[in-house]
């Protein structure tokens, strides 16, 4: 069985005798690729074309969907964003940057968001909900994340292309009120770090800004911007942090160097920057590895390089640290971060929680089955009040239960809950839990520390490495991973390399986030 071809108005628009742009991956109108239906990857790309736009692109069935968004994702639920359909393009669009020297198209590309798609658990077949015109989605990237809408609207007398609109449901990852703060905040490269000005690199403003100037008319009767050629390098460009003494070792036992642990953010940038984006960060660094002297760092000192965010927390008297992309993890690896511990909130909605963490604390010498089995108690007694629990591990010795919320409800009353909770736990088994930090109390039990939700506690990031023996990392997990059988020591840097080519365990887990529930009795 064959079906059309999906790229043949791509190809249709190209003389590829004369333009570098790929022909994509589909040979000759024949479509071997097998239907991906469950999501993929996506991207959005700035596109500084004779209008400025952000091209969404989601892959779906071996091709990128794709839609010109003319002024870029709105988090705002009430701001809906036109998205013009443009022709399905070839998946290897996917990680170009640079610039289109001339021609159509001509203008700066940059990744401005990558990560994972995934259609809304009620969407059975992503192609026909796209076909029907309303494909409801969640986007699990750097900077866009959790459930999306796209509509088509109704089409309109001489409209060459099907207009949509793209819109930000409501859920933890909303910002109501802020549409477009984030495209006018977020100026660099998610994969390079790079502004548009220094992608563009030695071509001069003043002749961006007449071509900008050149066509003013937005894309919404007219042809809409063409996505740019042939992914000829994605470059991590001059502007990049250094990264000096590349060979020394982190972990010397191991015989990890900062280059490896550089490559390694590199690789895990799409998973680890959702969860400490846009949150204050405690850091530990350890220069000179693991075995050397190691501190916490929460604020900026002098010199701390640019792509590392001074983050504004009301109530904190100086600046707090923030990364949001590639680069800002490049230049942690630069200054020996070998852990990154984010605040359970953002910076921007400090006073309200977005994630709760349950810190199961085993007493020395307990069989980790019984941390394990702590944390399926946990997961259900989070289930039964409508949460939605995700587990991880820390690195070390126990285990993390992370549940996404909405950011409700204020730190205060989080505490109270959490605090029900783990009593409740303790009253029902309290052989196997106790919530008080005494040595006595915790000897052969699982100690919970409700404590550790609060306002400026921070909890290891899925995907951090740990600065521990053995390179260990807090790695997220599917719950049917939680079992007896779950060996924490596994997940090392060297072992989650081969783990970010599988699915992630925790797709899912900003959509997931709930109201904070009454606090629970007993
Ligand atoms: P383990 O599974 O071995 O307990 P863990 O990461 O849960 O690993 P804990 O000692 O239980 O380690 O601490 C829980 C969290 O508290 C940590 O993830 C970390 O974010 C924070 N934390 C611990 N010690 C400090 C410290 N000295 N300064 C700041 N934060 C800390
Ligand atoms: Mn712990």
């Amino acid at each position: 069985m064959t079906r059309p071809d999906p790229l043949s108005r791509y190809r249709a628009k190209r003389d590829f005798a004369r333009t570098a742009e790929p022909p994509g991956e589909v040979p000759n109108g024949a479509a071997p690729r097998p239907a991906t239906g469950r999501g993929g990857r996506f991207v959005v790309q700035k596109h500084a074309a004779s209008r400025l736009h952000f091209d969404l692109r989601l892959e779906l069935d071996g091709v990128l969907k794709s839609w010109a968004v003319t002024r870029g994702p709105s988090l705002d639920p009430a701001e809906k964003r036109l998205a013009v359909e443009v022709e399905d393009h070839p998946l290897d669009y996917r990680g170009f940057e640079g610039v289109i020297e001339a021609g159509y198209g001509a203008g700066t590309v940059m990744v401005w968001d990558e990560g994972r798609w995934e259609p809304a658990p009620e969407v059975a077949d992503p192609a026909a909900a796209l076909a029907a015109g309303n494909l409801k989605f969640s986007l699990h990237g750097a900077r866009l994340r959790g459930a999306w809408d796209l509509v088509r609207m109704k089409p309109r007398p001489r409209e060459r292309q099907p207009q949509w609109l793209l819109i930000k449901r409501r859920d933890a990852e909303a910002r109501p009120g802020e549409g477009g703060r984030l495209v006018e905040e977020a100026l660099t490269s998610v994969a390079t770090g790079r502004s548009m000005e220094e992608i563009a690199g030695g071509q001069p403003a003043a002749k961006r800004r007449a071509a900008a100037k050149r066509q003013a008319a937005p894309p919404r009767r007219s042809e809409p911007e063409p996505a740019p050629p042939a992914p000829a390098r994605r470059s991590a460009g001059p502007a990049a942090p250094r990264l000096t003494h590349p060979e020394k070792p982190l972990w010397p036992a191991e015989g990890i160097s900062k280059r490896d642990l550089a490559d390694y953010y590199a690789a895990a940038a799409p998973r680890l920057l959702p969860q400490i984006a846009g949150r204050p960060l405690s850091l530990v660094r350890t220069p000179d590895g693991i075995e050397g002297k190691r501190f916490f760092q929460r604020h900026p000192m002098p010199g701390l390089p640019a792509a590392i965010r001074r983050l504004e927390v009301p109530g904190e008297a100086r600046p707090c640290l923030g990364v949001d992309s590639a680069e800002g993890l490049l230049a942690l690896a630069q200054m020996g971060v070998t852990e990154i511990h984010p605040w359970g909130a953002l910076a921007a909605d400090i006073e309200h929680p977005d994630r709760l963490v349950f810190d199961l604390d085993p007493d020395e010498g307990l069989p980790f089955d019984r941390v394990v089995e702590a944390a399926q108690a946990l997961r259900e007694r989070l289930q039964g009040q409508g949460l939605a629990p995700f587990c991880k591990t820390t690195g070390g010795k126990g285990l993390h239960v992370v549940v996404p919320l909405r950011p409700q409800a204020g730190w205060a009353a989080v505490r109270d809950f959490c605090q029900g909770l783990c009593e409740a736990l303790e009253a029902e088994a309290p052989g196997r839990f106790t919530t008080r930090a005494e040595r006595e109390a915790r000897a052969g039990r699982i100690y919970l520390d409700y404590l550790r939700n609060d306002r400026s506690a921070s909890a290891v990031a899925a995907w951090s490495p740990r600065a521990r023996p053995g390179a260990t990392l807090a790695m997220p997990l599917a719950w049917r991973e939680v079992t007896p059988r779950l060996d924490p020591q596994a997940f090392t840097l060297a072992a989650a390399t081969a783990r970010l080519r599988r699915r992630d365990p925790w797709t899912g887990f900003a959509a997931a986030a709930r109201p904070l529930p009454a606090p629970p009795r007993g």
